[in-house]
């Protein structure tokens, strides 16, 4: 029997959050990762019921799943200007709905930057700000998933301890889980190159994390090296990381089941999504 891969690439929401879907059917996918919303602008258009049932029609004729959401990149849940944190949360919230109601089961967050007071005052107006995002939505079936950074400029989230410390101080963290970007984590020094190294950074999240915490896989190499706190995607196999760890990457049991999605570069149209979902299928034993 044909084992189901779990793969798939970020994908467009523009005409409608279902044109991600045949974009992904398109291509292969499996899965998919959207944006809920347009991830530059603070407002977005309420989305109407028929537009939900076209999702779900899509959504069970092409039976991509799990997709799941990003959350925009203005929201910046550690800021410390006062303005920036309050739209972050409601825009967060915001996402959390639309999220829900298209059935998503995991919406990926960058944890924040801090802007300069420090990563102890940072992670605890995160999970300040998740606290009171989880109150206002009981009984949420979403689940926050803080994404591993590189760690540039005052980014959280670049060493495994800070999502720890993160989620230790959510009340209802039942209600979170981890998305590992193998691009930021290898900027932050975590190596997977090779197969011992590989091991160790895993047995490093499973030590602080807990890989039961793992939730969204994001496959991207890496422009710059191994622990450069620089953030710069490339296609798999082009970059400092190279093939081999995304071969143990895609060989790795226990990961099955957990959906891993492109977010490299979409220059030139879907060509290279095409060629880095083929590369990676080949890498399969
Ligand atoms: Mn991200
Ligand atoms: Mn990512
Ligand atoms: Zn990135």
């Amino acid at each position: 029997m044909e084992k189901k891969l779990l793969i798939g690439a970020h994908m467009s929401i523009s005409g409608g959050v279902f044109n991600a879907i045949l974009a992904g059917e398109e291509l292969g996918c499996t899965t998919i990762q959207i944006f809920t919303k347009n991830n530059n602008q603070w407002k977005a258009k309420e989305l109407t019921s028929a537009e939900v049932d076209k999702f779900f029609e899509h959504q069970k004729r092409t039976e991509i799943s799990p997709i799941v959401g990003h959350n925009g990149y203005l929201i910046n849940l550690a800021s410390s200007k006062d303005d920036i944190f309050a739209l972050s949360k409601e825009s967060m919230l915001v996402e959390l709905q639309r999220a829900e109601k298209l059935g998503l089961p995991y919406l990926v967050m960058h944890p924040g930057s801090h802007l300069g007071t420090g990563e102890k005052e940072g992670i605890k107006k995160i999970a300040g700000a998740i606290n009171w995002l989880h109150q206002k939505t009981p009984g949420y079936e979403v689940k926050i998933c803080l994404e591993t950074t590189a760690g540039q400029g005052n980014t959280l989230g670049y060493k495994f301890e800070q999502l720890a410390q993160i989620i230790d101080l959510v009340k209802e963290n039942e209600r979170m889980g981890v998305c590992y970007d193998t691009c930021h984590t290898f900027a932050a020094g975590y190596d997977i190159r090779t197969k011992k190294a590989y091991q160790d950074t895993f047995k490093e999240f499973d030590k602080v994390i807990g890989l039961g915490r793992l939730k969204v896989i994001h496959l991207n190499d890496a422009v710059k090296d191994l622990g450069s706190r620089v953030d710069r995607h490339t296609h798999i196999g082009e970059g400092k990381i190279g093939l081999e760890g995304f071969r143990l990457l895609m060989n790795d049991k226990r990961w099955e089941k957990i959906p891993k999605i492109l977010e490299t570069p979409k220059e030139g149209g879907t060509a290279k999504d095409i060629k880095n979902l083929s590369v990676l299928r080949s890498l399969v034993k």
